[in-house]
């Protein structure tokens, strides 16, 4: 299956942090493949900016590595590898100082004001404020104007404020595209056609039927690397404050009107409003610690980060409830971990029993599952009860309803568009759904910033679990106290 391009007018694209890892390793490489399909129209400008001093050829030599690295297969055809070098440029430039700024103005000198101008603040959070303060003072800023922020905004409800603040009072909320890559993923945006596209499902969406949810976000990597950054975050602010929170909201929120940014995003704000704060007993904090040498030459989450007394997290799971209608009484438990057994991130709706079987005792208890997998392997499965087959009397077995969206939309990946080639595309569209509003930030932070406060004002310190493990054994005494357990954290 092939997509379909919605075409885009010529636009400017200047990313500030061009020579980083992000928009090396993503940001210009899904701007590459969207070039490869035929989706930057003639005209169009991609410039990079960065303190380093790099002529336009020597930029684009170093993005040529990039990509040929970034590439997975087939390689970069070279005449469009050639096609694509010749539409970037480079203009040196620090976002503290005055430095490139006369340049960068030049540079965009010229182009009408309906002409869409794109600015990527691919940097470190604390250069957020400075650049948009230059991008008004430069008088660089159009009707047309957007900015792209990355995560993290902010490290706690008064940070991400003084953010908002900050950009608010050079932009309009909608000129601010706020990203989550998560949002991205194909199966994210499934989830919602897979809710609001059927019938099958609404009607049993809620806690009449739903016995629980998991959202699992399980990575193999540790922290190496960013040791700094993540010492000073953990799991808590770095994963479940932004990116399963928003999984959260987007199954757990009521039907929005119409597929619209702010009817979106509005039910997805009323969602985070009706959390409850969390029970510290059904919080589990974990950190990675097995001796060097267990699994490959793996250091301790202690031992990366160099500091024998750290007490960030580098797992958290825990169990929450929303308190509305639709989800009174159904729990949510969320787990996200660094150095697991797997990667992979998941979300399960396990229904409840049927409230009576037919079958007796002896034909076993089966509830429907639905499991949606947004990496790797993206896809829906359904398990749905049948008569084991054969002579054996009536028994049943679960079979899955399997949908991989490799299998079902055709094997050719380069068709499929990656998180960051669709949010940097609805940007330039001005298509603001799948970004988050600056309420919906500062609605997560509200409700993180107490149960971080809570665990630092107890002394908790997180659990130690292994280095390739599902995480500290008391994530599981977490479930298993509600007579329930974690389906498996699988590639
Ligand atoms: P990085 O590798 O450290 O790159 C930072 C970039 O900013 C470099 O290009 C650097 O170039 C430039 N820079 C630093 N100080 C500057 C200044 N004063 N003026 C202008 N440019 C300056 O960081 P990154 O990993 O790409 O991350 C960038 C942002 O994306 C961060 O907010 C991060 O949290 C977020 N993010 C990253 C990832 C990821 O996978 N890397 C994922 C999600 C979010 P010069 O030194 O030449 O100036």
């Amino acid at each position: 299956m092939v997509s379909r391009i919605i075409p885009v007018a010529p636009f400017d694209l200047v990313i500030f942090g061009a020579t980083g890892d992000l928009a090396q390793r993503k940001i210009l490489p899904a701007l590459f493949r969207r070039f490869c399909a035929g989706q930057i129209p003639d005209g169009t400008r991609i410039t990079g900016c960065a303190r380093s001093e790099l002529s336009d050829a020597q930029f684009r030599a170093l993005l040529n590595t990039a990509l040929s690295e970034a590439q997975d297969e087939p390689r970069p055809d070279d005449r469009d590898l050639v096609a694509f070098l010749q539409i970037i440029s480079y203009v040196p430039l620090d976002a503290v100082g005055e430095t490139g700024w006369a340049a960068l103005c030049d540079y965009l000198a010229g182009s009408s004001g309906e002409r869409v101008r794109v600015f990527y603040f691919s940097v470190g959070p604390g250069l957020f404020g400075p650049l948009a303060e230059r991008l008004h003072s430069y008088d660089l800023t159009t009707e047309a104007t957007r900015i792209v922020v990355e995560k993290p905004f902010g490290h706690d409800l008064a940070s991400a404020r003084d953010l908002n603040r900050t950009l608010a009072s050079h932009f309009d909320e909608s000129q601010i595209y706020r990203i989550d890559h998560y949002l991205g993923k194909e199966t994210v945006q499934n989830l919602m056609a897979v809710r609001f596209g059927n019938m099958l499902f609404e009607p049993l969406w809620n806690s009449q039927y739903v016995d629980h949810i998991q959202i699992t976000v399980a990575e193999t990597v540790g922290v190496a690397g960013r040791e700094d950054y993540y010492e000073r975050s953990g799991a808590m602010r770095d994963m479940m404050q932004n990116h399963l929170m928003q999984l959260l909201c987007l199954i757990a929120m009521e039907p929005p009107a119409k597929f619209d940014p702010d009817a979106v995003r509005d039910e997805k704000l009323k969602v985070i409003r009706a959390l409850d704060p969390v029970e510290p007993y059904h919080i589990v904090r974990g950190q990675y610690a097995c001796p060097p040498g267990q699994v490959g030459d793996d250091l301790t989450y202690r031992e990366t980060v160099k500091n024998q007394r750290s007490s960030t997290e580098s797992y958290i799971a825990f169990k929450a409830h929303i308190s509305n209608w639709r989800w009174a009484g159904t729990p949510f438990y969320l787990r996200t971990g660094k150095r697991l057994k797997a990667r992979s991130s998941v979300i399960n709706v396990l229904f409840k029993d049927a409230p009576h079987s037919i079958f007796g005792e002896e034909a076993g208890r089966h509830a429907n599952h639905l499991k949606i997998r947004l990496q790797p392997n993206e896809g829906i499965t359904l398990s749905v009860t049948i008569k084991e087959p054969g002579p054996g009397g009536m028994r049943l077995m679960d079979v899955p309803l399997d949908m991989s969206f490799a299998e079902a939309l055709g094997s050719n990946g380069g068709d499929r568009a990656d998180a960051y080639e669709r949010l940097i595309m609805d940007v330039v569209r001005g298509n603001q759904t799948l970004f988050m509003r600056g309420d919906e930030v500062e609605a997560a932070w509200g409700w993180t910033d107490p149960i971080i406060a809570g665990w630092q004002a107890r002394g908790d310190v997180p659990k130690p679990y292994e280095s390739g493990s599902t995480g500290p054994g008391d994530a599981d005494l977490l479930m298993r106290r509600d007579q329930r357990e974690w389906r498996g954290i699988n590639p």
